[in-house]
């Protein structure tokens, strides 16, 4: 969401005139976009703030946006010094006032206010982050509050997206050559609009259902979406990707504990029942569906048997990626209330563990691909070697290969011939 917001605000800049500078160095404004979800992430802006002073002579003007700037707000101008404007996570649409106020009259503006009624959400296309590749919210914010979360105090309620503006979007990223659209938000699957323009024409047993038929219907070569959130994980959605080639094999659903009592206070709304019940949903797709999930170790009062809980919830779903996190306290969650008595020595020994039995997991899963032709997508040159080239599989998986780079910017068959430790490697490309 954060690459999202960055790439609109460097549209909207530069539809204003501005210019996006090659190199930091010759810039005249920065702007940090910054996240709170863990503690490690807010620390960063401290970092790079003090970086930038330091290292410029002409001291560029500085704007922190994202969510530390809106969960901080005016606060910030005395946390760190050196800082011009903050623009908060909804007020994104106008930087370009927060520019000029500090220009006209000196460091210290602030706008934590909200959107925009005509916000325009769509990215010019040089500022997307691949020429290929194009996230499209569809919903933003988030009603859930789980108790470890700032989410829902940084980015605000959820409010879904029109159908019709969405699909107009994809519409025309796939005019542009644009080959994969990526639908995001915090959960993309309680997607839930005001008015039903744009999917009247399309069946499901939910809005988020239908709207996976709308967009499939472009006719866009790929669509990925994320994060799904279990509680509104409704089984039409592997019906939808059944149906729809361009639908991927790709599902991300957070599970963040395999123990009822944790989900409990952190108030996930879904039983590990209700998980692995879905988990077989997926898996009964005749599609090779990848599954990727996030889970947390360590929130108060996770005991021992809660913990092997998860590591039974792991070895049952075997997920082919898992982002493991601490639990690190938010302050102003619920969470944040509770004493946090899982020491750190704890947290990181549970943390090691679960990641050494995932990645004896993924590793293996991953071995079903060798000999396979996967189809992937030519993002790039490889930073590794010059003669190869680097994108996705449909399953989100990372694929290296030799390949000539006419090939960029297009869907090419990959005979998958090692695995490596994040990725794959192959050869024997023919277009597809
Ligand atoms: N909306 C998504 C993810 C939001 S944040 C969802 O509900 O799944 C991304 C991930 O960060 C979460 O899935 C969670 O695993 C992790 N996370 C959020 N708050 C955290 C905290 N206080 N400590 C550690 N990890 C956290
Ligand atoms: Fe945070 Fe829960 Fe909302 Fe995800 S669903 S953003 S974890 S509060």
């Amino acid at each position: 969401m954060n690459v999202s917001d960055s790439e609109r605000v460097a549209s909207s800049l530069v539809s204003k005139g501005f210019e996006i500078a090659p190199d930091e160095d010759s810039a005249d404004v920065i702007l940090l976009n910054t996240c709170s979800v863990r503690e490690k992430a807010e620390h960063k802006l401290y970092t790079r703030v003090g970086q930038v002073r330091s290292s410029h002579t002409k001291k560029p003007m500085i704007g922190v946006m994202g969510c530390v700037a809106q969960l901080e707000g005016e606060t910030l101008f005395n946390k760190i010094s050196g800082i011009d404007f903050v623009i908060g996570t909804q007020a994104v649409g106008r930087v370009t006032r927060a520019i000029k106020s500090v220009l006209d009259h000196g460091p210290g503006f602030s706008d934590l206010g909200e959107r925009e009624a005509d916000y325009d959400w769509s990215v010019s296309f040089p500022q997307l982050h691949s020429p290929y590749v194009a996230f499209i919210p569809i919903i933003e914010g988030c009603n859930k509050f789980c108790t470890y979360c700032i989410v829902p105090f940084s980015r605000g309620r959820e409010r879904s997206l029109p159908a019709s503006d969405i699909v107009r979007n994809v519409l025309q990223l796939r005019s542009r050559g644009v080959k994969e659209v990526h639908l995001i938000g915090q959960n993309v699957n309680s997607y839930r609009p005001t008015t039903d323009s744009g999917l009247e024409t399309f069946p499901g047993k939910t809005p988020f259902s239908r709207l996976l038929r709308a967009v499939a219907a472009t006719g866009i070569e790929r669509i990925k979406f994320n994060t799904s959130f279990p509680r509104d994980f409704h089984p039409d959605i592997v019906d939808a990707i059944d149906e729809n080639e361009n639908l991927c094999n790709w599902v991300h659903l957070p599970v963040q504990s395999g123990s009822n009592h944790v989900l409990k206070r952190m108030r996930r709304l879904h039983s590990i029942e209700r998980y692995q019940k879905i988990i077989d949903k997926i898996r009964s797709s005749e599609r090779d569906i990848s599954l990727t999930t996030d889970i947390i170790v360590g929130f108060p009062g996770e005991s021992r048997s809660d913990f092997e809980d998860t590591i039974k919830l792991v070895q049952y779903c075997k997920f082919d990626s898992a982002y493991i996190f601490k639990y690190s306290p938010r302050p102003g969650t619920p969470a944040y209330e509770i004493t946090d008595d899982v020491s750190l020595e704890e947290k990181t020994r549970r943390f090691r563990e679960l990641e050494r039995i995932q990645r004896e997991i993924q590793t293996a899963n991953l071995q079903r691909y060798v000999g396979r032709s996967l189809s992937v997508l030519a993002e790039k040159r490889s930073a590794k070697s010059k003669d190869d080239l680097s994108g996705h599989s449909t399953c989100h998986r990372v694929v290296n290969f030799r390949g000539d780079t006419k090939l960029l910017g297009s869907v090419v068959d990959v005979t998958i011939t090692e695995v490596k430790s994040n990725s794959l490697y192959g050869k024997g490309v023919t277009a597809a």
